[in-house]
């Protein structure tokens, strides 16, 4: 089995993934020690994954992958973290993140950009889409346990934050 856990930064991936128990690959930590990019992006302070090298260094993946990336890999179920776009921001504010970043990540989030990336390629069914904005991590753990589990059905597109534009 393998789960992608996505979503737009700032939605709480590395944080209810490390509740979780079983391993997780950390795919910005892969990206950034195995050199798997092809340029630095200097307005956003990021580096731009090279998404065919990242592939074929995880190969035959299994288990639990966490990344705004994940759902670019082949995966059996998809997990979209999602966050109220101003909620998201704050939480982006008081990670450091600048103020640019923060404005830029909300926007994404309200537009539904990592949603609409991984329902193209993976198919709604596949799908699972979870709102962390009132949620505690432990919960957000929780619901992803779930989806593990096959104990939670798929959606995607039941979230709507197009107001926060
Ligand atoms: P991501 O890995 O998706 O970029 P992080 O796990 O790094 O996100 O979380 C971003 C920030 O939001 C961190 O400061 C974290 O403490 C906080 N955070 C994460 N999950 C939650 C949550 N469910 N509720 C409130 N704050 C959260």
């Amino acid at each position: 089995m393998r789960v992608a856990v996505t979503g737009t930064p700032g939605t709480g991936k590395t944080t209810a993934t490390s509740l979780l128990d079983v391993p997780v690959l950390h795919l910005n930590d892969l990206i950034r020690e195995a050199g798997l990019w092809t340029e630095r992006d200097a307005d956003r302070d990021s580096l731009v994954a090279d998404l065919e090298a990242v592939r074929e260094a995880v190969g035959d993946w299994s288990g639990v992958a966490e990344s705004h990336l994940a759902h670019h890999l082949d995966a059996d179920r998809v997990v979209v973290l999602r966050c109220r776009p101003d909620v998201l921001e704050d939480r982006l504010r008081d990670r450091g993140a600048s103020e640019a970043k923060a404005t830029e990540n909300a926007e994404s989030e309200a537009l539904d950009v990592i949603l609409s990336e991984a329902v193209d390629r993976h198919g709604p069914a596949d799908v699972y889409e979870i709102d962390t904005t009132e949620r505690t991590p432990a919960e957000v753990a929780a619901d992803i346990e779930a989806v593990i589990a096959g104990d939670r059905e798929p959606s995607a597109g039941d979230v709507d934050f197009l107001d926060y534009l």
